[in-house]
């Protein structure tokens, strides 16, 4: 008989044991986004207590990312799944397609206005991906996200941390603004490793050159190197950048190459295209990222 009461005490407490984490597990809500650039927003944006994860950390190249096998267990915890959109994520599109079946998949570029969306240059009837470089766009689309991640949850907007973060992403986006229209319009021109900065030149009235297409997809060739050479002697550029996701192979060709024909172009850094820097540093975060990149530009193109 004591036997008995002992183990149904025993099943009592499992049974309980059992609710009571399940039901942790139900309250926590889970979201996983492609980019570290989203989750950083989104840790801005949502409560504390939602759990933010992303596949791709610091430095990883999106346009070539395949998930793996660690990943696809992410996306499978996920309640919510965040992507980039405009098939930056080139190699994901039938995963997501998949997941948007099974839970809610949500693109931030689907809060954005058609009209507002560079077309691509090489991609007929596609637009160009690299839509976090124009800040009040970017503010847009990962509001609207947000938006819809609160209704759905049925989260009260609270706290001021968001409305903080957004304010946070227009200011900066006015000093942006402000240091390069203090720069005369001939110096105002970027030369980088692949076409991320369309969106960029657009916002703050730089003239963009990518020496690779607007994916990473296929490598510079010998005639992109030959016609940026030339274009940086005629334009007497002073300047060229490398990209953290993009090797620095093509841009340092074209370094070697106008030094052949007698003309001097530095490298003027390191800027943060597509991925975010490490985590613990200055870059590390989106709005660090894009700070470190323009005062990057600033010391090299004035
Ligand atoms: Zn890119």
């Amino acid at each position: 008989m004591n036997r008995l009461i002992k183990n149904a005490f025993i099943l009592i407490a499992f049974l309980s044991l059992a609710s009571c984490e399940k039901k942790v597990e139900k309250e926590e809500v889970v979201i996983t986004a492609t980019t570290g650039i989203i989750a950083d927003c989104l840790k801005n944006l949502l409560p504390d207590e939602v759990v933010i994860k992303s596949l791709m950390g610091p430095g990883i190249d999106p346009h070539l990312y395949k998930p793996t096998s660690a990943d696809l267990a992410k996306l499978k915890e996920a309640d919510i799944v965040v992507y980039n959109g405009l098939a930056l994520e080139g190699k994901m599109e039938e995963i997501l397609k998949n997941l948007s079946k099974k839970k809610p998949t949500l693109a931030v570029s689907d809060f954005l206005d058609q009209e507002n969306l560079i077309s691509s240059k090489a991609y007929t009837g596609l637009y160009d991906p690299h839509i976090w470089f124009d800040m009040e766009l970017w503010r847009e689309g990962i509001q609207g996200l947000s938006d819809s991640i609160y209704a759905q949850q049925e989260w009260e907007l609270g706290n001021g941390k968001r409305s903080a973060y957004l304010d946070s992403l227009s200011n900066l986006s006015s000093w942006i603004s402000n240091n390069l229209n203090a720069v005369p319009e001939e110096k105002r021109i970027l030369v980088t490793a692949h076409d991320a900065f369309s969106y960029f030149g657009r916002a703050y009235g730089i003239r963009v050159v990518g020496l690779q297409g607007i994916s990473t997809l296929s490598e510079a060739g010998l005639k992109d190197i030959e016609n940026t050479i030339s274009f940086i002697i005629e334009n007497q550029i002073k300047a060229v950048f490398i990209e953290n996701i993009v090797s620095p192979k093509a841009i340092k060709a074209v370094i070697e190459g106008c030094k052949l024909q007698g003309y001097d172009v530095e490298l003027g850094g390191t800027l943060y295209s597509d991925a975010l820097g490490k985590d613990g540093t200055a870059e590390g975060d989106y709005l660090g990222m894009i700070r470190h990149n323009v005062n990057t530009i600033m010391n090299s193109i004035r």
